[in-house]
């Protein structure tokens, strides 16, 4: 086996580097993970697909059978920047439960936060363990900061699948990214929320509002940036929301007052569940697929997000290793056992820029690799560089379908998630297919989000907050006037 590298290397990822020089052996490397490469043409048909899917939620009588669900979620319009007050948010949806405590002042916004860890247990126990959980969590937040005594409004962001019944009324459809517990599928999550902390009994908090993450983002960036009109997250998993006008939203129940606008959950995630995917699926997505904890479900996410990116380059090293190509055909247990490859060792691999290969290394020798050469390094980079490349390109169609329909001018693209924020190529790969893919004119940034989780449910929380002491206001005016 042999591969060398050409002479440039810098920043441009693995897959953009002509790194196969010699042909007798390229074959077998190249005809394994051949599959990961998809053509322009590819691309272009996988995003008149995902537009296709976009109409069909948003449409009353398509939307039953629909797979990406386009939630319409409570939330109509970006801030205007007068939101302030003291609001706790909880930001729960993936790889850290997060308790948040934020204080708006227009443009000024500080927050103090803490991680607490959902356990394995209860994230596939009862509702009942995880909201208790979540309750107990508060508790001790308030404790530590000394907010026992206080009342204050919390803002839930709770990143899973749901259908909104009003600002806190979300009823959830089905878990993902590695969450299954029973008894809240079909429940409205802030009831769960607000019985667990009734249990209790010692905490005085009441949630106005839950959003998705997604919108936590665009909320979040569009506080500081009027033109912010897609929120997209790339973490744990995936999914993008964006503001649709409600003539195409066959769905929308509620009023059509201005603003015209509501903020869409698109889940997209879910995009590919009827098989449309299946024309780009690798042997090694369906093999992430069946071994996960809902198979046949996010096949989109699946093939994009942190949760399953490390376990897709996992399985091709271990296929090149069997076929002799890697390793001497020597693993490890490590590399033999399923989620032990980070995704973020995929970032560390692909930032080493030079031929000493110090983080690939370093990763080799976590995984108790006993025998590689640099030869391994250059092939483990390029597998990396693929699968990443794929994931950043199969965003690029999501997002570049989102602003062909929104066909506005100028819109910025909030961003939040590990895998964006830390992989070293993503957000270049992005504007290069992005770019490729819009109607010729059109201009888009991607902005990194931050805190949008905490940030954006404090400022939807205000709003709400407002909204409904005003409402009390005047019925206090009408009860002094009867
Ligand atoms: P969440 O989506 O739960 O809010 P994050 O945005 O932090 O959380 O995303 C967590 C995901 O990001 C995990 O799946 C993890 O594998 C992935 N991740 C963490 N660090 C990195 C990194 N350095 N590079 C790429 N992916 C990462
Ligand atoms: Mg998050």
């Amino acid at each position: 086996m042999s591969l060398e590298k050409k002479g440039s290397k810098g920043n441009k990822p693995a897959s953009k580097r002509d790194i196969f020089k010699k042909p007798v052996d390229k074959h077998s490397v190249e005809n394994l993970v051949r599959p990961f490469i998809l053509k322009d043409e590819d691309y272009k048909r996988l995003m008149d697909i995902m537009l296709g899917e976009f109409n069909k939620g948003l449409g009353k009588e398509t939307n039953p059978t629909a797979k990406v669900k386009m939630y319409p979620t409570y939330v109509r319009d970006v801030p205007d920047g007068s939101e302030n007050g003291n609001f706790l948010a909880l930001d729960l949806g993936g790889t850290n439960f997060r308790v948040l405590l934020i204080n708006l002042n227009g443009q000024e916004v500080t927050m103090e936060s803490k991680i607490y860890l959902i356990p394995q247990h209860i994230m596939t126990g009862t509702g009942e363990q995880l909201f208790d959980h979540i309750a107990e969590c508060i508790h001790k937040f308030m404790s530590n900061h000394d907010l026992l005594k206080e009342k204050i409004p919390l803002g839930f962001t709770f990143s899973f699948p749901c259908k909104q019944i009003g600002l806190n009324h979300a009823i959830l459809t089905q878990w993902t990214k590695g969450f299954k517990c029973e008894g809240v599928e079909g429940e409205d999550v802030v009831r769960l929320l607000h019985e667990a902390i009734k249990r209790r009994g010692d905490i005085d908090v009441e949630c106005l509002a839950v959003i998705n993450d997604t919108v936590g983002a665009l909320m979040s960036c569009a506080h500081s940036d009027r033109d912010c009109a897609i929120g997209l997250i790339l973490g744990t998993g995936t999914n993008a929301c964006y503001i649709e006008k409600l003539e195409n939203v066959g769905l929308w129940d509620g009023d059509y007052n201005e603003p015209k606008q509501v903020m869409i959950n698109t889940e997209w995630g879910a995009l590919g569940d009827d098989g449309c995917l299946d024309f780009v699926k690798t042997e090694y997505d369906r093999q992430v697929d069946k071994h996960s904890i809902n198979p046949g479900r996010q096949i989109y996410e699946k093939m994009i997000s942190g949760m399953y990116m490390g376990e897709i380059v996992r399985l091709a090293l271990e296929k090149l290793r069997k076929h002799g190509l890697l390793f001497g055909g020597k693993g490890s247990e490590e590399l033999s056992t399923r989620g032990r490859f980070y995704t973020k060792y995929v970032s560390e691999i692909e930032s080493d820029v030079d031929d000493h290969f110090k983080n690939t290394k370093q990763v080799f020798e976590e995984l108790a690799l006993e025998k590689y050469s640099d030869e391994d390094c250059r092939i483990a980079q390029y597998v990396c560089s693929l699968v990443s490349t794929r994931a950043a390109f199969l965003a690029s169609v999501g997002v570049a379908a989102l602003l062909n329909k929104m066909d506005r001018q100028d819109v910025t693209v909030a961003v939040d998630g590990s895998l964006y924020r830390f992989h070293p190529h993503f957000h270049d790969l992005m504007v290069e297919k992005i770019q490729q893919l819009v109607k010729p004119g059109m201009k888009f940034k991607l902005m990194l989000s931050h805190d949008g989780s905490g940030k954006g449910a404090a400022i939807v929380t205000a709003v709400a907050n407002r909204l409904r002491e005003s409402e009390k206001e005047s019925i206090g005016e009408n009860g002094l006037e009867n």
